[in-house]
Parts: C-alpha cells; structure tokens; sequence
C-alpha cells in the first residue's frame, strides 16, 4: 500500500511525502527538521525511513530543513543541475552529501516507484515539478510557477492525482498591501499560479483521467482555502461535472500533522 500526505504546504513551507513498505520518498523539505520530524511522526511514519528527497528549487520555503535533516539522516538528494549548484553555492549541502542532478529527461527507477522531472517556470535557477509513478497510478506534484505550459500540461495530463499550486487570488493580491514589486513578481510567468490559472486547468486535466486534485501553496495574505477551493469547484461544476462522484478537491493545508493523507 502506497501512502501519499502533505506535511506542510504554503508560503511558510512545504513537503510532501510518499510512503510504501520499503520507506519513504520527500517531495521538498520547506520547514526546520525538527518540524518534519514531528510531522511524519504524527503520520506514523519514522524519519529515519526517509530514503531519498527531491527538491523542486532553491527558495527556503522548500529547502530550509534540508541542511539538519540530512547530517541526520543521510537520505539521497535529487534535484535539477540548477538547483543543486545553488544548493552548494549557499551551503546548504556540501561536496560529501549524496546528491544526484537528475536530467529533465530520463527519470529515476527507485524500484518500485519510478519518479519524473518537468521544467516550471519560475523565479529560480532551474526548477522543477515531479510525477511519481507505482504500480497503476500517477501522481503530480506541481506549485511555485508562473504559468502552465503546454510542457507542464503533457508532464502531468493522465495523473491520477494532481497536487496543483492554487497561490492567490489576483483580486486580493492587487488590492492588498504587498509592494508593488512584488505584486508584480507573482503575476509574472516566474511567479505564483492564481486560483483562476489553477482552476481553468482542471477541466482539462479531468478529461484526460484525473479525478482527485489537491490546491498546494496557497499564500496565507493573498487567499483563502475557502476561496482557492470554490474557484475550482465552480471550474469543475460549470462543466457538469459532479464532486465527490466525478471528483474530489481537497486543500492541502498549512500544516497537516497527520490529518491530510491519501490512501492508494
Ligand atoms: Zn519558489
Ligand atoms: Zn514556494
């Protein structure tokens, strides 16, 4: 049985995980170690089976326990040629860690678990999103981009699962007190996906076999889990669609300790 549970996701820090008897695989580590300790301990999980963490990028939201949790527990890295230099260049891994660039390409066989990278488009070095691949099932992982291309799109069409970034309302955001710049930084195609972006996707998405879809990132000033959940419900509704007998959307929340999980 795979396991599949969002420990932390927002502008405060994300990582997800996927489990299954043989151990555990982290998409991201955006929160202290011991934070991430005791959040897969609320999941029932130990740390000490984490095998391997991919990295989507640099930004400390998804890296900012990387550097304690892996003198711990020594787990493999993975992530893009980009942001494993980064990661060097700002010690937050060395020489001697067991990291790996993984080739946007080719994927990664762990065995069982076959894991996928696809280029986002975003204000770092060279990000990337992830699909994981087991036995029958797919599942996406994809935030922190500022458009989906049609690249994005054919990397994660067919998932059974999608963890999709729905960041802010463009309404809120324009209207509150961020700084000009920085409104503007998130509205770029290096930026965050608004809940408009990440809802008109999901037709799509559930046309060509996805049914359960989960909003990731959501910024805690410009969006509400209420909101970002409506916006793509109403997407889904408007073609007819039924929840919870053609589909499932649920918010992945800022912290889960233990209550977000997926059972498959
Ligand atoms: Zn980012
Ligand atoms: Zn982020």
């Amino acid at each position: 049985m795979f396991k599949i549970g969002s420990l932390f996701s927002g502008s405060s820090g994300n990582s997800f995980y996927i489990s299954n008897s043989r151990g555990i695989i982290l998409i991201d580590i955006g929160r202290s170690a011991k934070q991430i300790e005791n959040s897969l301990k609320a999941n029932d999980l130990n740390p000490s089976d984490v095998h391997s963490i991919f990295i989507t990028h640099e930004h400390l939201d998804h890296v900012s326990g990387l550097r304690v949790f892996i003198k711990k527990y020594s787990p493999k890295i993975y992530g893009s040629l980009g942001t494993i230099n980064e990661l060097l260049s700002k010690n937050i891994i060395n020489q001697c860690d067991n990291y790996h660039e993984i080739n946007v390409n080719f994927g990664i066989d762990l065995e069982d678990i076959f894991v996928k990278s696809f280029r986002i488009s975003h204000d770092c070095a060279e990000g990337f999103g992830y699909t994981i691949e087991f036995k029958n099932s797919k599942i996406a992982f994809c935030s922190d981009l500022g458009y989906i291309s049609e690249n994005v799109f054919n990397a994660i069409l067919g998932s059974n699962i999608v963890f999709l970034e729905s960041n802010h309302s463009i309404d809120m955001l324009k209207n509150g007190s961020y700084p000009v710049f920085l409104k503007e930084r998130i509205l770029s195609h290096k930026g965050h996906l608004s809940n408009g972006a990440c809802a008109g996707i999901l037709p799509d998405l559930f046309r060509r076999g996805t049914t359960r879809f989960v909003l990731c990132h959501l910024s805690s000033e410009n969006n509400t889990p209420e909101i970002a959940y409506q916006t793509s419900l109403k997407s889904l509704q408007n073609h007819g669609l039924i929840e919870n007998k053609d589909f499932e959307i649920r918010v992945a929340p800022k912290e889960s300790m233990g209550k977000f999980k997926i059972l498959i």
